[in-house]
């Protein structure tokens, strides 16, 4: 078996990542090996496909026990003979446990670093076949990282102590040279192959909003995000309590994770984030070394952290999926002051006066480097990938700060109205009621409070909805309104002194629609963008035959198939199970124990939905729309009232993915003042008729297009949508390609 076949046999994957096929054949060649790789890269795999093809067993060496079990349940999953030693068994279970290993029963061996000092496992180890060591989260060996575990110090002495030396290989995901260097001595790595691969996920979007109202914002950022998984990571356990308590309140399932809870709380905590039963956890840094669920779609920094590199690493601890997940730390000054308190308050009784003095200088750096990262305008992808020695070119295009260049308007006009407007309401409403008669918006509610009497009333009719949010926020921020804690958020008037005496009130706002748009990011374009309406729909029941299974076989549902896997199968949504065979991350036992399940669903639902057309990517079935559903013909072209000659027609302006509205402004603009403008409905008609757009019905009576794979050769795109009440529709997007093919059927010669 070559490394390929076993990654595809077992794993379900076709290719290795950057760096996990040179590390697996330098350690195939008998070499030592040292991988500095982000987390999420796929270190594990680099291991365990070598381990799989090595004669006898592998010891893993690995700081926590959560982590051994986890890594063991998925490769027991995937057929692979691998069992783990520490403390939470018995002692018969871990004597059976080495019995079974000597007999070469197991390919992998997952023990805690304590274990090497103990006899019984010095006997075994000396009798057994080992092939390799690995050291995982090898940072723990130098006193240089974040996570010192005196313990790792051991692993020397285990290793000088066998009979014939193993292979040693070495994985972290701490960058910064110094680990690197104290990893390779502390463990006398051979000559090792080393491999330091780029440090930038580039599925992770970064992000800081300075704010001092974090509680709104992570309940708003919840309500946006429903039923994802993610964790919030605060500064103090009671953070972690006053805000897990929140977020209960407000009806979240949250749980709580902190070093004061008891083991068998953390336990049962941990669980129910990994198994999907509290999608959100609230947590300090105590949480997540060796946290392996690959779902996580958002980590929230509730405070600073006090470093970049523990940023980096609880942050990376989202999308190890590789689908995009978002990273947004909520920043204020606030956190810079406690930080630096707690460090200069810090007794460090064991060292001399001469280190603490230089750890606290070192720790303070730290601290700065961070606090630069929370104020910077500069991309802050770079800003961390700089940090960790890289040398990045051009700014990323998908990071908070890339994608918000901002102006700074001067809204003191409209700041003075809706403070006004507040003191008219006597402090006894909240923002709808102030937004809605700010916008003189015609509701029974407003009629009945007397609104429409107010001088306030439609005063600020003009401002968009959004620029309105943003100037509340900077009133709020700047304390002339303030809002009250409970359910109700009323706004009441704050301190307006500074107003009266001139004050300014500058709000950042999104720069009016530039022709120039930032980087385009196809990098993060995901699998599931490709899925419809109907596709996630398909989506939504898998994910639940995953949980039952999942629930029944007691393991983490990411452990049965991460999302990617399942959005692949709807994607080629196969026609017979052995379709399945190709599905991302299907490998062997995993077929044999699942494709049959998970391919009736799919069956089912197509047999339910025979005209759905589940993706835009393959074009698996030709969906040619049902007869009798084609709404009314259009006129066709000469016969509309909108025309272009090939003079106007040359006046077009192309962009690089109009949604309808623009592309019928585009050709209005062209077409000249002379002429009525196209409607979007006339260009649909027509797309219709040459079978470029298929229609999805809602659950509702309501229907959306979405391109037929001609429509997607033409340039049509279609971009996901969810609708108020939470069901998922699609808007078409028009790239150039499709621009011009309409313009050219709107030119009359
Ligand atoms: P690390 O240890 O570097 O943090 P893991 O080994 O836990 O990362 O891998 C992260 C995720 O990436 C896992 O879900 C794993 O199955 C997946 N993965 C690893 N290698 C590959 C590959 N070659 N192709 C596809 N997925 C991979
Ligand atoms: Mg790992």
């Amino acid at each position: 078996m070559t490394p390929l076949e076993a990654l595809k046999r077992y794993f379900g994957y076709d290719s290795f990542r950057p760096g996990q096929g040179e590390i697996v054949n330098a350690i195939l060649t008998g070499r030592d090996a040292l991988a500095v790789m982000p987390t999420g890269a796929g270190k594990s795999l680099c291991y365990q496909v070598s381990a799989l093809l090595l004669p006898g067993i592998t010891l893993v060496i690995s700081p926590l026990i959560s982590l051994m079990q986890d890594q063991v349940k998925a490769l027991n999953n995937a057929g692979i003979r691998a069992a783990f030693i520490n403390s939470s068994l018995s002692e018969a279970q871990i004597d059976k446990a080495l019995t079974l290993a000597a007999e070469g029963s197991y390919k992998l061996l997952y023990v805690a670093p304590e274990r090497l000092e103990s006899s019984a496992f010095r006997s075994f180890a000396a009798a057994a076949e080992l092939s390799m060591i690995t050291v995982d989260e090898a940072h723990c060996i130098s006193q240089w990282g974040q996570d010192f575990r005196p313990s790792y110090l051991k692993i020397l002495a285990f290793v000088d102590s066998l009979p014939r030396r193993p292979i040693l290989s070495a994985f972290t995901a701490t960058a910064t040279r110094a680990v690197q260097e104290d990893i390779r001595c502390t463990l006398r790595l051979q000559d090792p192959k080393v491999l330091v691969t780029g440090f930038d996920r580039p599925n992770l979007y970064f992000q800081v909003e300075a704010t001092r109202r974090k509680d709104d914002f992570v309940l708003q950022y919840l309500r946006d995000h429903p039923g994802e998984s993610g964790i919030i990571y605060c500064a103090t356990r009671k953070n972690v309590d006053k805000l897990q308590e929140l977020l209960t309140e407000a009806g979240f399932a949250a749980a709580k994770y902190h070093a004061g809870l008891t083991a068998e709380a953390r336990r049962t905590n941990q669980n129910d984030f990994i198994y999907d039963k509290a999608p959100v956890i609230v947590a300090t840094n105590a949480f997540g070394m060796g946290i392996d669920k690959s779902n996580v779609r958002f980590v929230l920094h509730y405070n600073m952290p006090s470093s970049m590199e523990n940023y980096y690493q609880e942050a990376g601890r989202a999308g190890r999926d590789g689908l995009p997940a978002q990273c947004v730390l909520l920043f204020s000054a606030q956190d810079v002051i406690i930080n630096k308190f707690l460090l200069e308050r810090r007794e460090n009784p064991d060292l001399e006066e001469e280190d603490a003095a230089l750890l606290y200088q070192r720790d303070l750096q730290r601290l700065q480097v961070m606090e630069q990262y929370c104020r910077t305008t500069a991309c802050l992808r770079n800003t961390i990938l700089t940090y960790f020695g890289e040398h990045p070119t051009a700014p990323c295009g998908s990071c908070g700060s890339c994608n918000n260049v901002y102006e700074q308007a001067d809204l003191t006009d409209a700041a003075k109205r809706m403070i006004n407007c507040v003191a008219e309401l006597r402090g006894r409403f909240g923002k709808a009621v102030v937004f809605g008669t700010l916008q003189g918006a015609n509701r029974a509610r407003l009629r009945e409070l007397g609104a429409p009497g107010l001088k306030s009333y439609g005063t600020l009719q003009a401002l968009p909805r959004d620029t309105l949010d943003r100037l509340l926020a900077q009133l709020l921020e700047d304390g002339y309104l303030v809002q009250t804690d409970d359910q109700y958020a009323v706004l009441r008037l704050g301190d307006i002194t500074p107003l009266k005496e001139g004050a300014q009130v500058l709000v950042r706002l999104p720069p009016r629609q530039e022709p120039e748009r930032t980087v385009p990011k196809p990098q993060n374009r995901s699998i599931m963008d490709s899925l419809t309406g109907a596709g996630l729909a398909l989506f939504a029941e898998l994910r639940a035959l995953r949980l039952e299974i999942a629930q029944s076989e007691g393991l983490p549902p990411y452990v049965v198939f991460g999302d990617k896997s399942l959005a692949d199968m709807c994607l080629r949504a196969p026609r017979s199970v052995e379709g399945m065979i190709g599905v991302y991350g299907m490998g062997e036992r995993k077929y044999e124990k699942y494709a049959a399940r998970f391919f009736a669903v799919i069956e089912a639902y197509r047999a339910a939905h025979p005209d759905a057309v589940l993706s835009l990517a393959l074009p698996a079935a030709e969906p040619a729309p049902a007869e009798g559903e084609t709404p009314r013909k259009a006129a066709k072209g000469p016969k509309a009232a909108f025309s272009l000659t090939e003079e106007t027609a040359g006046q077009f302006r192309y962009g690089d993915a109009y949604t309808g509205a623009e592309l019928k402004a585009a050709l209005a603009e062209a077409g000249g003042p002379g002429m009525k403008a196209p409607t979007i409905k006339a260009i649909e008609a027509w797309l219709l008729e040459q079978r470029l757009i298929a229609m999805e019905k809602l659950p509702t009576s309501g229907f959306y297009y979405v391109p037929t794979p001609a429509g997607v050769d033409a340039g049509l795109r279609s971009a996901e949508r969810v609708s108020a009440r939470g069901t998922p529709y699609a808007v078409l997007q028009y790239t150039p390609p499709v621009q011009r093919m309409i313009v050219e059927h709107f030119i009359v010669k």
